[in-house]
């Protein structure tokens, strides 16, 4: 049998971590290894229960101060019950709102009602290097189980086709009394044989099999704003996953774009990067180049005499559209390279020992060569 991990190890804590830090951690790893986040990944699964029972325990200042005593070998048996941790569904809303804390006090006695809405969604939608640009009008297709419209979402084939639910009395929560140690917890749960819903469907929707929802393609509208950034996560709110039997509302779907890279350019926020090569003749005697651009007119760089490798063009307001400002832009910031060719054909080499002894003469001797340029590299 495998070795239990140390629950602080798990969150990536130390051992007088503070509740805010235990907090924080929790989320930066929920986000990551969130199902959602992570579909097919049984690894990333087994991550995310058992970050969700470290941090059940370490969030908990009775439990947290009896692991510290006792570690995993606890006098009194596992907290979670003979079965062990069992794992929850927090949504990444709760994550991003912080509403996981009523999810895990739960498990040692509070009486708070479980939140029976419909999940929250994340979809990864990719866009062309271009809509950073210009923005986008978007459409998507996603599967999604929403409300069912044969029974309006509440499971029954007909308006008198439920009965009040005799495991609840039609509550739709029953009180589970639970041994943690010596103690008596009293918790309520939603009611697992109505769903919450304190009503049993006794003429089941035929569509749907009296769950009220049903997966469906659906097709989703949104808008994307010039200056987008890769990673940014648009929340479409009640456009996730439909609640069970109408109970509670629907989840928010969140849109992570990813936009798709340039053929050349480099992102700094705004403003676009690139690496110019060319070749020595061109630095030497400076240029002129007109290359087509992202914003449908050409860009034209001009490269002055006597330019050295390394150094940099910056051409303001041309960049990308600042987001939320899409009247200001970056600028694009051209690097200077020094591009060899592969070969020299005779007649070149011939031409380039002509110059060569005048290009030696505009030199300095090497050893003062040598000492400028390392008191150049030692300043930065
Ligand atoms: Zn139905
Ligand atoms: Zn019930």
């Amino acid at each position: 049998m495998v070795a239990k991990r140390d629950y602080y190890e798990i969150l990536e804590l130390e051992k007088d971590a503070t509740e805010q830090e235990i907090k924080k951690s929790f989320r930066k790893l929920a986000r990551k290894y969130h199902p959602d986040k992570n579909p097919d990944n049984p690894e990333a699964e087994k991550k995310f229960k058992e970050m969700q029972e470290a941090y059940a325990i370490l969030s908990n200042p009775e439990e947290r101060r009896k692991y510290d005593m006792f570690g995993h070998n606890r006098p009194d048996g596992s907290p979670f019950g003979p079965g062990g941790f069992q794992g929850v569904n927090i949504s990444f809303d709760e994550i991003f709102g912080g509403g996981f804390d009523s999810i895990f006090s739960q498990f040692f006695g509070s009486s708070q009602k479980r939140n029976t809405s419909g999940s929250d969604l994340l979809y990864h939608h990719s866009v062309p290097f271009i809509t950073a640009m210009n923005g986008s009008d978007e459409e998507i297709e996603i599967d999604v189980d929403k409300k069912c419209i044969s029974c309006d979402g509440n499971g029954s084939s007909s308006i008198d086709g439920s009965r009040i639910c005799p495991s609840c009395d039609g509550r739709g929560q029953i009180e589970k009394i639970s041994m943690i140690g010596p103690f008596t917890q009293r918790s309520r749960q939603e009611c697992p044989s109505c769903i919450g819903s304190g009503r049993i469907i006794t003429n089941p929707c035929v569509d749907c099999n009296g769950n009220g929802r049903l997966n469906q393609r659906v097709k989703v509208k949104f808008s994307i704003q010039p200056g987008i950034n890769s990673g940014t996560r648009l929340r479409l709110k009640g456009q996730g996953e439909a609640p069970k039997r109408n109970q509670g509302r629907n989840g928010d779907l969140f849109v992570e774009i990813d936009v798709e890279q340039h053929k050349w350019f480099e992102r700094d926020g705004a403003d676009l990067i690139m690496a110019l090569p060319l070749s020595f003749t061109d630095l030497a005697l400076g240029k002129k180049i007109t290359i087509p651009h992202i914003d449908g007119k050409k860009l034209a760089i001009s490269i002055p005499a006597n330019s050295k490798p390394g150094e940099t063009i910056t051409i303001s307001s041309r960049g990308l559209p600042v987001p939320m400002n899409n009247s200001v832009r970056g600028s694009v910031v051209i690097v200077l390279k020094l591009e060899m060719p592969n070969k020299f054909s005779n007649t070149m080499r011939k031409k380039l020992k002509l110059i060569s002894k005048d290009l030696d003469s505009e030199l300095s001797s090497i050893e003062n060569r040598l000492e400028e340029e390392s008191k150049r590299r030692r300043a930065n």
